[in-house]
């Protein structure tokens, strides 16, 4: 699996990081992004969650 965020279109609402906070996290401004080390998705279930609630489709899963 590795988990993206598409920094574009990224509006910076937050659901990524509440709702699997182990693979997500916000930057200084607020934008989504992946911890660091956790692309992979550190085998988190939660991660196909966050996708789910992210407003603006940024958040992509690929799996292996
Ligand atoms: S849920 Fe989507 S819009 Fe919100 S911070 Fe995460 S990637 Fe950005």
């Amino acid at each position: 699996m590795r988990v993206s965020i598409d920094s574009d279109v990224c509006i910076g609402s937050g659901m990524c990081a509440l709702t699997a906070p182990s693979v997500f996290t916000q930057d200084d401004d607020g934008f989504g992004t992946v911890r660091p080390g956790r692309a992979d998705g550190g085998g988190d279930p939660l991660v196909k969650e966050a996708v789910r609630s992210c407003p603006v489709q940024a958040v992509t899963v690929a799996e292996d």
